[in-house]
């Protein structure tokens, strides 16, 4: 097969057929695929179900230091609860503060909290006359979304494959004092699943920005999410935490992770890791908003895993069953559209999402075309801010939930689709 790009129009028209013909064939099958969100499959979930038995009414719920958890108190969180989410981190229980259920309410909290009282003691930023924000893109739409419902324009840094583009960064942030922050994935970014080399987090943390305020809101979702278990295929990055404090910036950065993709999604313990003035800083708001999270539950966690051990061992299990779902897609994406030299993907050794960029203007296209077949995928544009994809190129591809069977199926869809949208495109029909 050769590339489309090296067919006559006369051959370009033949395959267009074909490739409708195929469109055809999938659309009366009526199928009914989702894979628009990066959830846990069910199978995942069952994995967690022993930690249910942990508890039942007769279990002793004082924490390590004696404090009955099922009481008022500890409000940033219980003492192993903090080791457990401080090694799941890479830093120290002495940064940790431990939260409720899930990361992305930390993150608004963290934004709306700057927003409405400053940050440590800086102007609010509801009192500026502009914030702007840096989004890597593509990147997380829920972040983007909690940006821009507080009004803070958001400018666009590609993300390359060792992160973001560091000269842009450096020269935005050290010359805007109205730039406030920046959304980091740094390991296995949502959605193409690349991770920051060690020069990356070194030249982010030694940032030097206009903006005293200036955060970076380091969101480590996907830290410990690795597909393989031999190291050699796993991904590391730097702590953003120490490397902060060498660089002379220790207040900098807050980061931000959960145990969503590890336990249960919504049921689970999430955690913000930041220096010592930041925790100052933040409980003092802290102790207005809430007496304490749910004890309970980190107890229930840590006695569940009992150690950062017992956390890996549980993601490998979750590996076994995330890898063939990856490779699924993989295996016929390169199998179908590596010579028609269409479309390029990422192959990640961790996280959920498989990033996609097809022939520019043909994304919001693809999306719709697999949608009329029965196959929702997240909207295209969402991985940019605004939900603008200035060209119309990335798709996320989320493979965790549905079946590696229906996971073929699906890219089956999104490669029919890929192809008419292209070929249309080069016919300019
Ligand atoms: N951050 C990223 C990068 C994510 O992909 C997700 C889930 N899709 C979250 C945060 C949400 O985390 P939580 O469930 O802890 O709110």
């Amino acid at each position: 097969m050769l590339a489309y790009r090296d067919l006559t129009k006369e051959q370009l028209e033949e395959e267009l057929l074909k490739q409708k013909e195929a469109y055809k064939e999938i659309c009366a099958k009526n199928i009914s695929l989702d894979m628009s969100r990066g959830k846990p499959g069910p199978d995942q979930l069952d994995l967690s179900m022993d930690m249910l038995d942990v508890f039942n009414s007769k279990s002793e719920l004082k924490s390590e230091n004696g404090f009955d958890c099922r009481n008022y108190g500890v409000m940033d969180g219980i003492p192993e609860a903090k080791k457990l989410m401080a090694d799941i981190m890479g830093t120290k229980p002495e940064n940790v503060i431990v939260y409720g259920n899930a990361s992305l309410n930390i993150m608004y909290d963290t934004v709306s909290r700057s927003y409405t009282h400053g940050v440590n003691g800086s102007t609010p930023w509801c009192k500026l006359e502009k914030v702007k924000w840096l989004c890597p893109v593509p990147g997380y739409d829920r972040h983007f979304a909690v940006t821009e419902q507080f009004g803070i324009e958001m400018i666009n840094v590609p993300l390359l494959e060792d992160g973001p583009d560091m000269d842009m960064v450096e020269e935005l942030v050290s010359k805007d004092a109205a730039i406030k922050g920046i959304w980091c994935v740094p390991k296995y970014a949502n959605p193409t699943g690349t991770s920051y080399s060690d020069e990356t987090v070194k030249r982010m943390a030694a940032l030097k920005p206009a903006a005293e305020d200036f955060r970076i809101y380091w969101d480590n979702a996907y830290g410990i999410h690795h597909l393989y278990d031999d190291e050699a295929n796993q991904d590391q990055i730097l702590d953003i935490l120490s490397e902060c404090e060498k660089a002379g910036n220790p207040d900098m950065v807050y980061e931000f992770a959960s145990t969503s993709k590890v336990t249960f999604p919504g049921s689970g313990v999430a955690a913000l890791a930041t220096s010592k003035n930041n925790i100052e800083f933040i409980k003092k708001q802290m102790t207005i908003q809430t007496i304490g999270h749910d004890k309970i539950n980190q107890l229930r966690h840590v006695r569940y895993f009992k150690d950062i051990n017992g956390v890996k061992k549980h993601m490998m299990k979750h590996a076994e069953k995330l890898r063939p779902k990856f490779q699924a897609v993989i295996t016929m994406l390169d199998k179908e559209l590596k010579d028609a030299d269409i479309a390029t993907w990422t192959n990640p050794k961790g996280g959920y999402f498989i990033s996609f960029d097809v022939m520019e203007g043909c994304a919001k296209k693809i999306v719709q075309m697999c949608k009329e077949a029965g196959m929702v995928l997240t909207g295209a544009g969402a991985t940019y801010p605004y939900g603008k994809d200035p060209e119309d190129k990335n798709i996320r591809i989320a493979p965790s939930f549905p079946s590696p069977e229906e996971l073929v199926e699906a890219s089956k869809i999104l490669i029919v689709c890929t192809k008419i949208a292209t070929i249309e495109k080069m016919l300019d029909k």
